[in-house]
């Protein structure tokens, strides 16, 4: 692999900022300076440093985003914003979708990957993955919203919602809410199902991951290894127990 497709598969830099960085003695290939980026390397054994810190090659990328309102849940669209325009330019040319779909003027947390595998199992039903939502309603919770939620509710449809947790705010206009499913429209059609409405909406924690504080909306960054490490076990299946897939492991 080119040293240049490893710094830019990194997200670290585009191709040019890398050739400039080489200029500048900031790329070492095991302990040497390396002005060439179109040299071959090879990520298993080659130790690559840039700008004085080891590069580790990861096959997959994971990324969490501070979801903007009015951006959908998608990797392109013909008429609105998507969350992946969101990401450097590099890291759109890695393919990067959203792990699940928030609504558009939902905010918060959203993960990104291009391991389909991992979002596939961290979405299956099986798996119970739990999401954490802030919300704001119109009109107070009634009494017996929290036994209602955990009972599992009714929607309109007639669809029964698992189990979820409901902790509202001292005056009952809003509270916190933690699904292990991801239905449309799931917690608005929730609460219109208790007699109010959602005003607010925004995810604060995806799989045990809080959403970074210091994220601006329409923010992201890479996750760390301990962030890694936990959507990786989140998306062990509880039945086997076992490792994840191999290549998956930070
Ligand atoms: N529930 C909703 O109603 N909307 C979301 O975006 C997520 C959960």
């Amino acid at each position: 692999m080119r040293i240049d497709r490893l710094l830019t598969e990194c997200g670290l830099c585009s191709r040019k900022e890398a050739a400039l960085a080489a200029r500048r003695g900031d790329i070492t290939v095991n302990g040497d300076r390396e002005a060439n980026v179109s040299r071959h390397i090879d990520p298993a054994t080659d130790r690559i440093a840039f700008c004085g810190r080891e590069v580790l090659y990861r096959r997959y990328t994971y990324v969490m985003l501070n979801k903007p309102a009015g951006y959908v849940s998608a990797t392109e669209d013909r008429s609105l914003p998507y969350v992946t325009e969101l990401l450097s330019p590099e890291l759109q040319k890695r393919g990067l979708f959203p792990v699940g779909r928030l609504d558009r003027d939902t905010l918060g947390m959203m993960i990104l990957t291009n391991n389909g595998s991992l979002a596939h199992r961290l979405l299956s039903p099986r798996r119970h993955v739990e999401k954490e939502y802030r919300f704001i309603c119109s009109l107070p919770l009634p009494a017996d919203a929290e036994s209602r939620f955990a009972s599992g509710l009714a929607l309109s449809d007639g669809f029964v919602c698992k189990s979820a947790l409901l902790r509202p705010d001292p005056d009952r206009m809003g509270g916190i809410v933690v699904l292990t499913e991801g239905k449309y429209h799931q917690i608005k059609r929730m609460m219109e199902a208790i007699g109010t409405r959602v005003t607010s909406l925004e995810r604060v924690s995806f799989a045990g991951l809080a959403l970074d504080p210091a994220l601006a909306r329409g923010e992201w960054r890479p996750l760390t290894e301990r962030e890694e490490a936990l959507l990786l076990a989140a998306a062990q299946d509880p039945a086997q127990g076992g490792a994840p897939p191999q290549g998956e492991t930070p």
